[in-house]
C-alpha cells in the first residue's frame, strides 16, 4: 500500500460538504482533514482517505457540513441574562425606551454578569452553527468578557462601550473625547489581533451620534495602523439622518465621509434609512453594511418599504449579516432578509438560496478581514466547521444541499462545532463548558439584575 503523505490529528468524512470555495464546489460524501488549527486536506472520501493518515477518524455520513457562519453584529452583554423581561412603557417613543430601560439594565451588570451574559451568547451562537462574531460595541466588562469567552471556544472581535460625545454644552468635549480614544487605545493594546488571535478588540463604536468626529477619526486611525476594523451602528430609523441634518447640514455616512473614517476596514450596522447619495458613498469608499434583519423587523424601521439592500449588492457593497442578539442563527437571518425583499420587491428570483450561504459566509469573512483563514472550507484555512443534522423530517431525500439549508432546514438542526479544529459542540452540546451551571448562574444573575434597576416586571397579561 502507497505511503499516505499527509499527517493529520482528525478525518471527518462522509459528509456532503458545501465547500463556499472559488468554485462553489459541493463534495457528495466528502471529507476534510485537520491538523492543529487547520485544514490540511479537503476532497472526495475516497481520495482523501488514500492521501491523510489521521489520528481519529470522525463519521459525519447523514450530515451536511459547511463553513462556521459568522454573526456581523450581536449585543453579547446586556441582553442575554434580561431579555425576557419587557422595556418600555406605553406611548414611550424609541429613544425613551433606550435611556430609560436598555441602557440601565446593560449598566447594572457586574463584570460577572458580563462574563456569564457573553459565554450565553457563545453558547447559543455555536449551538446554531456560528463560529465568530463581531460584537456591536456595548461591553463595560472587556475584561471580564475576554475571560468568559476564552472558556467556550468561540471565535470573536468585541469592543467596550464608548462614548464621546458631549450632548450637554456644560461638558468638556476635548476631555470627553481623549477619554474614549483612551480606552479604544487600550483595549486594542490589551487583546491585539495579531498571530491569529482567536479573541481580539476593535475600536467597535455605539455610532448613532454618541461619538464625536475625534473619536471615529481615532478609531479609523486604530483600524488602518493595526490592521483591524472599526464597527458602529447607525440609521436603523430617521432619527439618525435628522441629528446629522440638523447638526451638519449632511446625512450620516456624507458626513463620515467628510471626515475620512470610512473604507473598507469600517463595517457600518443597519442603513435601514440612507439615500441614493450614501449608497454612492458606501459604493465609493468600499464600507462594509451590516443587515440584522430582524432588528429591522421587530423594531420596525421601515427596511421593506426604503431599505437599499438589494441595491448594495448590486453596486458591489459587501454585505453581511448580523442577529443583534435577537436570535441566534445567522442562516434564519438571511432567510429572513431575503424573504423581505423578495415580498417587497415582488421579486422572487432576489436573494437566491446561494447568495443566502454567501451572506452567512464568506460575506462576513470579507467585512471582518478573514478571508484568509474563514468563510470557507479551503486547505489552509481555519478548520472552523459545522455539521448540520439531516435525518430530520424536514430534510427529506436530499437533492440540492444548498437550496435545502438555504431555504428549508430547520434552523439550529447543528449537531458538531469545531472552531480553530476543537470540536466545541458535540450532539448539540457544549464541550468545553458546564452548560447546566451556566444556566443556572444565568438565571440568577439576569433576576438580580433587574432587581438591582428597580424597573417593573411588566406583562400584557396577568400571570397568576
Ligand atoms: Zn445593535
Amino acid at each position: 500500500m502507497a505511503e499516505r503523505p499527509i499527517a493529520a490529528d482528525l478525518l471527518i468524512s462522509g459528509a456532503t460538504i458545501i465547500t463556499m470555495n472559488a468554485g462553489r464546489q459541493v463534495l457528495r460524501d466528502g471529507a476534510v482533514a485537520i491538523k492543529a488549527d487547520k485544514i490540511v486536506a479537503i476532497g472526495k472520501r475516497e481520495d482523501i482517505a488514500a492521501a491523510v493518515s489521521a489520528k481519529q477518524t470522525h463519521d459525519a455520513r447523514g450530515f451536511v457540513m459547511t463553513p462556521g457562519f459568522i454573526d456581523g453584529h450581536i449585543h453579547i452583554t446586556g441582553d442575554p441574562l434580561t431579555r425576557g423581561f419587557a422595556r418600555g412603557a406605553p406611548g414611550e417613543p424609541p429613544s425613551a425606551i433606550m435611556s430609560r430601560w436598555v441602557i440601565p439594565i446593560f449598566r447594572t451588570h457586574s463584570p460577572s454578569d458580563e462574563a456569564i451574559s457573553a459565554q450565553c451568547a457563545a453558547l447559543s451562537m455555536m449551538r446554531h452553527g456560528t463560529t465568530c462574531f463581531l460584537e456591536a460595541g456595548t461591553i463595560t466588562h472587556l475584561d471580564a468578557v475576554m475571560e468568559g469567552l476564552s472558556t467556550t471556544g468561540i471565535r470573536g472581535r468585541t469592543g467596550e462601550w464608548v462614548e464621546g460625545r458631549a450632548y450637554d454644552p456644560a461638558e468638556d468635549q476635548e476631555k470627553k473625547s481623549a477619554d474614549a480614544i483612551k480606552v479604544l487605545e487600550s483595549e486594542v493594546a490589551r487583546y491585539p489581533d495579531k498571530n491569529d488571535a482567536k479573541l481580539a478588540a476593535w475600536p467597535v463604536l455605539v455610532g448613532h451620534s454618541t461619538n464625536s468626529d475625534d473619536v471615529w477619526k481615532a478609531a479609523k486611525s486604530l483600524a488602518d495602523t493595526h490592521n483591524i476594523r472599526v464597527s458602529a451602528h447607525m440609521s436603523p430609523r430617521a432619527s439618525d439622518p435628522e441629528w446629522f441634518l440638523a447638526k451638519y447640514n449632511r446625512r450620516p455616512l456624507e458626513h463620515l465621509n467628510d471626515i475620512g473614517v470610512l473604507g473598507d476596514n469600517v463595517c457600518i450596522t443597519h442603513l435601514a434609512n440612507i439615500d441614493g447619495s450614501e449608497l454612492d458613498v458606501l459604493v465609493e469608499t468600499g464600507t462594509n453594511a451590516i443587515l440584522c434583519a430582524h432588528a429591522a423587523m421587530q423594531g420596525g424601521f421601515g427596511l421593506s418599504q426604503h431599505g437599499l439592500f438589494p441595491e448594495m449588492i448590486a453596486r458591489g457593497v459587501n454585505v453581511m449579516m448580523g442577529t443583534d442578539g435577537l436570535a441566534a442563527d445567522i442562516l434564519g437571518a438571511a432567510r429572513l432578509m431575503a424573504y423581505l425583499f423578495r415580498d417587497a420587491r415582488a421579486d422572487q428570483k432576489i436573494f437566491p438560496a446561494t447568495m443566502i450561504l454567501e451572506l452567512a459566509t464568506l460575506h462576513g469573512a470579507r467585512a471582518m478581514g478573514m478571508t484568509q483563514n474563514i468563510g470557507s472550507l479551503e486547505v489552509g484555512k481555519k478548520a472552523d466547521l459545522v455539521l448540520h443534522d439531516t435525518n430530520l423530517p424536514e430534510w427529506g431525500p436530499i437533492f440540492d444541499p444548498v437550496l435545502q439549508l438555504a431555504l428549508s432546514a430547520p434552523l439550529g438542526a447543528v449537531h458538531s462545532v469545531w472552531i480553530d479544529g476543537v470540536r466545541v459542540i458535540a450532539d448539540g452540546r457544549a464541550t468545553l463548558i458546564d452548560e447546566e451551571k451556566l444556566l443556572v448562574d444565568a438565571r440568577q444573575a439576569g433576576a438580580q439584575i433587574i432587581a438591582r434597576t428597580k424597573l417593573p416586571v411588566q406583562t400584557p397579561w396577568p400571570i397568576l
